[in-house]
């Protein structure tokens, strides 16, 4: 299957509401090239640097693409990652608002942020605790100004990913934050049916990563 057959593949089970992501980490310029000639236009990638290596030659070709942050972002890239990305995924912690805020500011340069959520509650797992979501979304939004349009979280891989992914949209419904970016290749119609706002596809689209 080419990339642009997998993504007419991948179109057909997305509804228009519902933003499909597509999840470029460890994939060539060949290959993004030819989701990019296929009509995507919004990108995930996981690192600071391989985007900064991969990405400005074709923000000035397609000027219309958009680039998120989905992997996790030490503080002292803040800066860095406001200069590449169109959002940021991944906020986290009081330390990293503070430094995207610092870095904003600095840049004159305003992104909009999604929380990351550790539904499962795994030690090994970047997001905050679902409990700690209210105050984060305080201290970035109230005392610090930034602008938070949703969450984003990835569920246990050994796990049925419904009932993370219900709790999520309840969390955000909660907050009243209307972006959700809840699933991928293997569970992204599962997370649409339980209100996904966006889904991150990377290995259905492009292949398994090497
Ligand atoms: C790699 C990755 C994806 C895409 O995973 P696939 O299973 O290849 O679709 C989605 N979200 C995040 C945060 C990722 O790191």
């Amino acid at each position: 299957m080419t990339i642009a057959e997998a993504l007419t593949a991948i179109r057909k089970t997305v509804p228009p509401h519902v933003v499909l992501v597509a999840v470029s980490k460890k994939v060539d310029a060949d290959r993004l090239q030819a989701a990019l000639d296929a009509g995507q236009r919004v990108f995930g990638e996981n690192y600071v640097q391989e985007a900064a290596a991969k990405w400005p030659d074709l923000r000035t070709t397609h000027p219309d693409l958009r680039l998120h942050l989905i992997g996790h972002l030490q503080s002292n890239k803040a800066d860095e990652a406001v200069r590449l990305f169109d959002r940021i995924d991944t906020l986290d912690r009081p330390k990293l608002a503070h430094a995207l805020a610092a870095s904003m500011k600095k840049q004159g340069r305003r992104l909009p942020l999604l929380i990351e959520v550790n539904i499962g509650r795994e030690a090994q797992k970047s997001g905050c605790l679902p409990e700690d979501a209210p105050g984060l979304l305080a201290l970035a939004r109230g005392e610090l100004g930034l602008d938070i349009e949703g969450i984003m979280a990835i569920p246990p891989a050994d796990a049925d990913p419904a009932p993370h992914f219900r709790a999520l949209v309840k969390l955000a419904d909660d907050l009243n934050l209307p972006v959700r970016s809840i699933g991928m290749s293997a569970d992204y119609e599962t997370a649409i049916a339980c209100g996904a706002t966006e889904v991150r596809v990377g290995s259905a689209l492009f292949g398994a990563r090497s």
